[in-house]
C-alpha cells in the first residue's frame, strides 16, 4: 500500500487528550454520554483556538447502543453498528503491546477536526481489529463500558499504553502534557515511566522516575463518589499488565484496599488535578486530602449546541461569536422579540420531530419542560412526578404545561431502568391533563433540538453528585433557562429570577427530596408559568440573560483557555 499524502505522519503536539468516550457528531456512537460530550467539545475548542493538540480514544465498533423502549417504557438494547469508513481515517502504523501475555496489535482511525480558522485537531481512534489478533482480542475496542472487570482492564490497558505507543508511532515524540479525562486512560502513566525508565525495571523506579513523569501528566476527574472510580482486582492487574507492572502497582498510592484505583493512579502521576466545578473541587478534596485539587468547570462548544435560529440570531447581532464565544455577552443588547422569534422557531422544529419519532403532536402555545440526562437513580427524572395531583391542579389552575424526556439507561442500571418505567406510568396517569413524552435514544442530535426546543430546563439530581453537568448550558446558549437543584454548575449559573430559578431546601444526598419536589412546585407553579402566561415579555428577558451571562461564560472556549493557562504550563511557569 503506497503512502498517501494525508497518511504521513503528522507533525508533533504538544498536549495530547486522552478519553474512554468521545463524542464529535450524532452518527458515531463512540460515547455514552456527558463524559463524551464533554471530550468532543474540548477538542473541537482546541481546534477554534488554534491550540497543538490532539486526542486519543478507543473506537467502539458497536457503539454504546441502540435504545429501544416498549409502551410500559422497558428498554431493551442493541448493538450501534456503524461504518467507521464513513467518518474516518485508517492510518497505516500498527503498534503491538502485551495484554495477558500476548502481542495485541493496534491500529488507528484518524478524524480531523478543522476550525472555521483552518487549524485542525486530529482525533486517534484505536481499534484492535487487526489481523492476527485473536477473536477476543479483535472485539476489544467494540463496546463502550460493555464487558466484564477483564474486559474493561483490557480496554483501559488499549487506551493508555497503546495510545502512548501509537502516538509515538505517529510522529508525536515532543508531547509536554498528557491529559487523562477521567481515570480510565490513567494506565497512560505506566507507559510514560517505562519510556522515563529505558531499559531498567520497573519495579526500581524511584520517586524522582516518578516526579518526572507526573510534571507531563493533567488529571480531570469527574466522579463525585467513591463508588464511581473504577477499580481492579490486583491478581486481574497481574495477568493483564504482568507479574512487574502490578508489583509496582501494588506498592504504591495507586493501591486502594489492595484493588488497583484508577483515580489514584491518576492522582499519584499528574502535577495538576482539577474536579469540573467549584463545588466539584471542594466535594474530590475532601475525597482525596493527600492531593491538591483545582477546578475549571466544564463549557459547551458553541458553534456545535446552537441551534439554527439562534446562530442566525447571533450571526446578525456578533458576527464573532463561533470564533470567540466570549462575543455572547453582548446578547444582552439582543430585542427580546428577537430572541422570541428565534425561539419560536427551535420550538416549532423540536415538536415537529417529537410528531415524527413518538406520532405525539404536542401544541406549541403550550408551555414546554425539557429533561434529557442518563437515566440513572441519582439524576431523579423522576421528581416533578412525586404528587401528580398537584401537578394537575397546576395545569388546571395556572396554565398548561408539557414534559419531554429523553435518555438511556446503563444495561446493567437496573435502578435506571426502573426509572424510566416510573416516567411511563406517570405518564398514563397524567393523561390528558400534562402530556409527558419519552423519546427514546438519546444522542446528539436530539440533545440539541431538545435543549433549545423547550421553554425551560429541568435538572433535579441528588446533591452533591452532578459534578458539573452540561446540558443546562447547551439550553442557555438557546435562551432555554433552567430549573435546577442547586449543584454542579448551576451554583455559578444560577442567578434567581434572572437566568432562571433554583429548587432549595434539599439536603445533601437525601433521597426523598419531599422538600425539594415542593420548591419545584412551588417555582413552577407561583413564579414561572404565570411569568411565562401573563408576562412573555419579561420572560424572554431570562432567556436573554441566559444567553449573555451563561451562554457566554459555560463555554468550551473558556474551558479551554483555563486549561492552557493553569494546566498546560510550561514546567518554567508553574505556581508553587
Ligand atoms: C450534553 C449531553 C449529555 C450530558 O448532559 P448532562 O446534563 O451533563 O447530563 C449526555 N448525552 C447527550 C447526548 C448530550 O448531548
Amino acid at each position: 500500500m503506497t503512502l498517501t499524502l494525508s497518511q504521513r505522519p503528522s507533525p508533533p503536539s504538544s498536549i495530547a487528550y486522552f478519553s474512554m468516550e468521545v463524542g464529535l457528531e450524532s452518527g458515531m456512537p463512540t460515547y455514552s454520554g456527558g463524559l463524551g460530550v464533554l471530550a468532543g467539545d474540548t477538542l473541537k475548542a482546541a481546534a477554534d483556538l488554534s491550540i497543538p493538540l490532539v486526542g486519543v480514544t478507543l473506537l467502539h465498533r458497536k457503539g454504546y447502543f441502540r435504545q429501544e423502549l416498549d409502551a410500559q417504557g422497558n428498554q431493551t438494547e442493541r448493538a450501534f453498528d456503524w461504518d467507521p469508513q464513513d467518518f474516518l481515517e485508517l492510518l497505516t502504523p500498527k503498534v503491538t503491546m502485551s495484554i495477558e501475555g500476548r502481542p495485541v496489535r493496534i491500529q488507528a482511525w484518524r478524524y480531523l477536526i478543522r476550525s472555521p480558522s483552518g487549524h485542525t485537531v486530529p482525533v486517534y481512534f484505536l481499534d484492535t481489529q487487526v489481523q492476527g489478533n485473536t477473536e477476543w482480542d479483535q472485539a476489544l475496542t467494540d463496546h463502550l463500558y460493555g464487558g466484564d472487570e477483564r474486559y474493561r482492564l483490557c480496554q483501559e490497558a488499549v487506551l493508555g499504553m497503546g495510545g502512548v505507543a501509537m502516538l509515538r508511532s505517529l510522529g508525536y515524540t515532543e508531547i509536554q502534557a498528557f491529559h487523562m479525562n477521567e481515570g480510565h486512560s490513567a494506565l497512560l502513566s505506566l507507559a510514560l515511566l517505562k519510556e522515563q525508565l529505558g531499559e531498567r525495571d520497573i519495579v526500581a523506579a524511584s520517586q524522582e522516575d516518578i516526579d518526572r513523569v507526573r510534571q507531563m501528566c493533567v488529571f480531570t476527574t469527574h466522579t463525585p463518589i467513591p463508588a464511581g472510580h473504577d477499580k481492579f482486582p490486583l491478581d486481574l492487574v497481574e495477568k493483564v499488565l504482568g507479574q512487574a507492572p502490578a508489583r509496582f502497582l501494588a506498592g504504591g498510592q495507586a493501591n486502594v484496599d489492595g484493588e488497583l484505583n484508577l483515580t489514584s493512579l491518576a492522582l499519584m502521576f499528574s502535577w495538576y488535578v482539577n474536579g469540573v466545578s467549584h463545588r466539584h473541587e471542594k466535594i474530590s478534596q475532601d475525597m482525596f486530602p493527600d492531593y491538591p485539587i483545582n477546578s475549571i468547570t466544564n463549557g459547551v462548544h458553541a458553534a456545535t449546541w446552537t441551534s439554527p435560529p439562534f446562530k442566525q440570531l447571533y450571526d446578525r447581532h456578533m458576527e464573532e461569536w463561533q470564533e470567540d464565544s466570549l462575543y455572547l455577552r453582548y446578547a444582552i443588547n439582543i430585542p427580546r422579540e428577537e430572541i422570541m422569534d428565534a425561539h419560536r422557531e427551535a420550538k416549532q422544529h423540536l415538536l415537529k420531530e417529537v410528531l415524527r419519532r413518538s406520532g405525539q403532536k404536542l401544541e406549541d402555545d403550550v408551555f414546554t419542560i425539557g429533561f434529557a440526562r442518563r437515566a440513572t437513580p441519582y439524576k431523579r427524572a423522576d421528581l416533578l412526578f412525586t404528587d401528580l395531583e398537584r401537578l394537575r391542579t397546576i395545569a388546571r389552575q395556572v396554565g398548561r404545561f408539557q414534559v419531554i424526556f429523553a435518555g438511556k439507561a446503563h444495561p446493567k442500571d437496573e435502578g435506571g431502568k426502573e426509572l424510566i418505567r416510573r416516567i411511563f406510568r406517570a405518564a398514563e396517569a397524567l393523561k390528558p391533563e400534562v402530556p409527558v413524552i419519552y423519546l427514546q435514544g438519546y444522542k446528539m442530535s436530539l440533545g440539541l433540538s431538545l435543549c433549545s426546543g423547550v421553554d425551560l430546563w429541568l435538572n433535579t439530581p441528588m446533591k452533591p453528585r452532578e459534578a458539573s453537568g452540561t446540558s443546562g448550558m447547551k439550553a442557555a446558549l438557546n435562551g432555554v433557562p433552567s430549573l435546577s437543584v442547586p449543584d454542579g454548575w448551576w451554583l455559578e449559573g444560577h442567578v434567581e429570577g434572572v437566568t432562571g430559578w433554583s429548587i432549595e431546601d434539599g439536603q445533601e444526598g437525601s433521597e426523598s427530596g419531599a422538600a425539594e419536589a415542593e420548591s419545584l412546585y412551588h417555582k413552577l407553579g407561583s413564579v414561572i408559568l404565570p411569568l411565562y402566561y401573563r408576562n412573555p415579555m419579561d420572560y424572554a428577558g431570562i432567556m436573554r440573560a441566559a444567553i449573555a451571562l451563561n451562554g457566554s461564560f459555560f463555554s468550551a472556549q473558556r474551558m479551554m483557555v483555563q486549561y492552557l493557562n493553569n494546566a498546560y504550563r510550561p514546567t518554567n511557569n508553574r505556581r508553587s
